[in-house]
């Protein structure tokens, strides 16, 4: 059974040619994921109708800890590459950086339109002006609800979906064939603090009107129940606040802006001064704050340099780094590390945000250095001082239902949530048969008589060097081309298990970046580079496997760039004997 109202016939192109004979005819639209199934992050989806194609979002992946010398995973557009032409333009649900992230990578080679929210684009813009690629361009701005078309085969239009940022939006794709709703990231927030309400009515009305697939979010297929909205977080942070006797700290994902809101919110109501730490904190707060997302209390706000002139119990710091990125502001804090921030026993940590899969362990051993120092820490494992911004069980039904679409295609999770999500759906009803589990690369082909996948394109990850926020200097991609032309630089320091100092000087290993004359004085110089950093760093620092790499990777990269603008792959190699 089928709970889908078969299409009206208006929204099907007539019938002459039979169904795949012109493979992505008018008949039919295709769509094929190009990352984001069967992994966490890095979402694109590609349609595909009358020869021309849209792409839905074009996001980036956080490595792994321990996929070293890379900063950055993107997806593969190879496939996309063959035919640039056919690319009509590429449109934004939200502004996370899975789904824009891999963007300034991309631009360069699919120079196309870029669609989106004035939020999303407010911030896809600051990003692209880190790479210079703001000014050639086009952003298209969407307003909710209005319809715009793209190349002869694609109307878009955007939904208003809550989130844990501003500005999220389901896209509403009209096509020849039929309409295709792609949710992006949704929660249905019945009280959300903005007053932006979850457009049902728009999804109600396209769904009465007939829907031919639902492409949506299945990061917690396996959550029963429905999400906690930012206000209970705000009265479950209520008693931290009152009840901290000094310096609180909080980190959460930096473009968690409502989070933002009600941590300021808290901050002023409890008499405490507000400190920002890392630039990607920074770069939210202003975006969002300007276009009135955000409402700062000014008089509240102090830099980092200021902190001494303010006493513990009246500190609030917002530092970058939630999921223990070894670089990142909240890292450095934790291991005594940063220049300005202290943190002493008595203080307390909120760690508002969830755990990204792959970062347990950086973040295990971060809380670990913090209990060591006497701190407390509210993590949002046993503490409830988080909400996500993604639907739970109850919600997806409800979506499902007011949309009743012919086909469902969970998206946005690894197997085992789009596992789940099929599950639900079948609970729902649904036949088994009108759900289809794609993998990246899939061509789904469909339209109202039948849907199947008809080919496989080649997809997978390219691997990043070089750009983060707050860096400058180019790009490398890491693939093996880029490898060879690049050379790598291996640095290997053994220290002593027990006294934690060297055990003799680092070793400098190059393969294929640097010129013979001048090797054997550039290798010393490195050799003692390294030594240096090393003894410069903090106890902790020099324990913590991850944050020692990135540290020496730093300090490596930096110089190499500076002195000789080269670009090795650096990997440091530190052996406990
Ligand atoms: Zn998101």
């Amino acid at each position: 059974m089928t709970l889908a109202p078969d299409l009206p016939e208006n929204t099907l192109a007539p019938q002459i040619h039979s169904i795949f004979a012109k493979g992505t005819g008018k008949e039919s639209v295709r769509i094929i994921p190009l990352g984001g199934l069967e992994e966490f992050g890095m979402n694109m989806m590609c349609y595909e109708c009358g020869g021309e194609r849209i792409v839905v979002d074009c996001g980036a992946m956080f490595p792994d800890a321990d996929m070293l010398g890379v900063d950055l995973v993107i997806p593969d557009v190879s496939s996309l590459l063959d035919e640039p032409e056919k690319l009509k333009a590429i449109v934004l649900t939200h502004a996370h950086e899975d789904h824009i992230g891999a963007l300034p990578y991309i631009l360069p080679s699919l120079p196309v339109p870029i669609y989106g929210s004035a939020f999303t684009l407010a911030f896809l813009k600051a990003k692209l002006e880190e790479y210079d690629l703001a000014d050639q361009t086009d952003l298209v701005e969407m307003e909710y609800r209005k319809s715009y078309s793209v190349g002869k085969n694609f109307e878009i239009r955007a939904i208003h979906v809550t989130h844990s940022i501003p500005g999220a939006a389901a896209i509403s794709i009209r096509t020849p064939a039929g309409v295709i709703i792609h949710t992006g990231d949704y929660k249905i927030d019945h009280a959300p603090l903005s007053g932006d309400h979850f457009d049902f009515t728009t999804l109600a009305q396209q769904g009465e009107e007939g829907v031919l697939a639902l492409v949506a979010d299945s990061t917690n297929s396996d959550v029963p129940g429905s999400t906690h909205t930012e206000r209970w977080v705000k009265r479950h942070l209520e008693p931290i606040f009152s009840e901290s006797p000094r310096a609180l700290f909080c980190t959460m994902f930096s473009t968690s802006v409502y989070r933002m809101q009600v941590m300021m919110d808290l901050a002023e109501q409890h008499d405490r001064y507000i400190f920002v730490a890392g630039r990607s904190m920074e770069r939210t707060i202003g975006i969002a704050s300007e276009l009135g997302y955000l409402r700062v209390p000014r008089d509240r706000m102090r830099t980092v340099r200021e902190v001494e002139s303010i006493p513990p119990h009246r500190r609030f710091i917002l530092a970058a780094g939630s999921q223990a990125e070894p670089l990142s502001s909240m890292s450095r804090i934790a291991l005594g590390a940063h220049k300005q921030l202290k943190i002493e026993a008595g203080d307390a940590v909120i760690m508002s945000a969830r755990i990204i899969p792959g970062h347990l362990r950086p973040i295990s051993r971060m809380m670990n250095h913090l209990f060591k120092r006497g701190v407390r820490v509210y993590d949002s494992t046993s503490y409830k001082v988080h909400a996500s911004g993604h639907a739970y069980r109850e919600e997806m039904k409800t979506l499902i239902s007011i949309v009743r679409p012919k086909y469902l295609l969970p998206a946005h999770g690894e197997l085992r949530q789009l596992h789940m999500h099929r599950e639900l759906a079948i609970g729902m009803g649904y036949d088994p048969d009108s759900i289809f589990m794609l993998q990246d690369g899939d061509v789904l082909e469909m339209n109202n008589k039948r849907a199947r996948i008809v080919d496989k394109v080649h997809t997978g990850h390219v691997l990043v060097d070089g750009k983060t926020v707050g860096e400058t200097g180019e790009v490398v991609l890491r693939d093996r081309q880029h490898l060879s032309e690049d050379g790598m630089l291996i640095a290997i320091l053994n220290v002593d298990a027990k006294t934690g100092e060297l055990l003799n000087d680092p070793e400098i290993v190059t393969r294929g970046f640097i010129y013979v004359d001048e090797s054997e004085d550039l290798i010393n110089e490195l050799r003692d580079l390294v030594r240096d950093a090393f003894e410069g760093f903090p106890s902790e620092t020099r324990e913590d496997q991850d944050v020692l790499n990135a540290e020496l990777r730093r300090v490596l990269k930096r110089h190499i760039r500076k002195n000789y603008e080269r670009f090795p792959l650096i990997l440091p190699v530190v052996q406990e004997l």
